[in-house]
């Protein structure tokens, strides 16, 4: 069997990894001319972690990221709701680990073309359409730069092409327009003093305003320095910005101006801002459910499938598990069609799930209990909130996500 996949993000490099671990021949087209490591921080939950540790990949993710012990509630004020335990401390299977995204993805494109060989990574080659043909499909990509058309048989195509992919857009040309939450993010990194205990990851504010961070170099942490990837999150309304402006470099300014009275008696949020390298905007958006994936001998895989709203951390590691069940399914299963039918189904539900539950702000529901009962901040110790609400506020989106350690994957 031959595999083609079009885009080596994380998803599709992890999918072309796992493919070859089993013996399946895999291809990959990114459109992008070069794989450089852009991006700022990502969370790898246990159950994706345990993923790429089958892959070899531990020692390597130990090196560059950070082990995770806790995710910190806060309300404005930098008053602490609730610590949540994370990976080991947990009792996980595996670490939960915070990692700069870039060189998680040249990591991978590395170890991609160390095991698959360099000719099965091609860049400057962005996918364009395909046909279903008697056995198998035809894809055809085309050089952006050179405008060069290169065809090429395979028996499955995997779009792993991002929140714009073109082979969704290819089987859902109508119809399936990007949905804009009204909420903008910034996202930097910083280098610091570390926070907390070092090790955890918080998100403070309120339903309108939100601030978050972990820290994500391993290296920097061993000499006792932090290397932060901070989200700043505001309710701007409107409509969504064109792609164009996406990822677009922001004045300090104008975050500055919203966040000026964040400051705390362990941060100063202004401060760090202020130390920011380059900030980089994005709409908070994602797209309806889709009810199938899966159409002949072409799927979707990652955030083209499934595209949340980046404030839970959760799209990598989704990703991660895409391409374990979809490269177990494909190897098990003789007939490739009925592969992805079954990757499909395995997948469909969690995830449509977890897009709802981003949707409804996820894990943000422990501050907006906080907002609630205390608007004006707490007089002491944590007043009006049950431990088992704040509980009961993540408990789902924990499972679905890949958080809860009671929740493994069939071997
Ligand atoms: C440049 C970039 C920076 C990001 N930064 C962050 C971040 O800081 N924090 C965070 O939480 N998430 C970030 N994300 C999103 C995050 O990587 C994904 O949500 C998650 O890893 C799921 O990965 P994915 O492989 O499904 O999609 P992606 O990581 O988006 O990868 C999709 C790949 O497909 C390629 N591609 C697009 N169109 C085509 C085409 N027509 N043909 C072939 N290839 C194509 C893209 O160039 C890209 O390499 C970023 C994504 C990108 C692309």
């Amino acid at each position: 069997m031959k595999v083609a996949i079009a885009g080596a993000g994380i998803g599709g490099l992890c999918a072309a990894l796992m493919l070859h671990a089993r013996g399946i021949e895999v291809e990959i087209w990114e459109s992008a001319a070069e794989i450089r490591p852009l991006g700022s921080g990502l969370m790898l939950m246990p159950q994706a972690v345990h993923e790429l540790m089958e892959l070899g990949l531990g020692n390597q993710l130990a090196t560059l990221g950070v082990d995770i012990a806790a995710m910190c509630y806060f309300n404005r004020y930098g008053q602490q709701i609730w610590r949540d335990p994370r990976g080991h401390a947990a009792a996980a299977n595996a670490p939960q680990y915070a990692i700069n995204r870039g060189l998680l993805q040249v990591l991978l494109h590395n170890v991609t073309t160390d095991r698959l060989g360099a000719q099965a990574v091609h860049c400057g080659k962005a996918f364009e359409s395909f046909e279903p043909e008697e056995r198998g499909v035809l894809v055809r990509l085309r050089d952006p730069r050179t405008r060069t058309l290169t065809e090429s048989r395979v028996d499955v195509l995997i779009g792993a092409d991002g929140i714009f992919s073109a082979v969704r857009s290819f089987m859902y040309p109508i119809k399936d327009e990007l949905r804009f939450s009204g909420r903008m993010i910034w996202r930097a990194l910083a280098e610091s003093e570390p926070l907390l205990d070092g090790r955890s990851a918080f998100m403070a504010g309120t339903r309108r305003q939100k601030f978050s961070c972990f820290p994500v170099s391993g290296s920097l942490h061993t000499r006792g320095r932090a290397l932060l990837s901070w989200v700043a999150e505001l309710q701007t309304g409107g409509a969504v910005p064109p792609k164009a402006e996406w990822n677009r470099r922001v004045d300090k300014a104008l975050i500055l101006r919203a966040f000026a009275d964040w400051k705390w008696d362990w941060l100063d949020v202004p401060g760090l801002i202020e130390s920011s390298r380059e900030i980089l905007e994005f709409p908070i958006v994602d797209r309806d459910p889709l009810p199938r994936w899966s159409f002949g001998p072409v799927t979707l895989l990652g955030d083209a499938a499934h595209p949340i709203y980046p404030t839970g951390h959760a799209g990598a590691a989704q990703a991660i598990l895409d391409a374990r069940y979809l490269a177990d399914c494909l190897q098990s299963c003789s007939d490739p069609c009925e592969a992805l039918r079954e990757y499909e189904a395995e997948r469909i539900q969690d995830t449509t799930a977890l897009l709802l539950r981003h949707r409804m702000n996820g894990p943000e529901q422990v501050l907006q209990l906080a907002e609630a009962r205390a608007p004006d901040g707490f007089n002491g110790s944590v007043q009006g909130i049950e431990e088992a609400e704040l509980r009961r506020a993540t408990q789902r989106f924990k499972e679905v996500a890949g958080i809860n350690p009671e929740r493994h994957m069939p071997n």
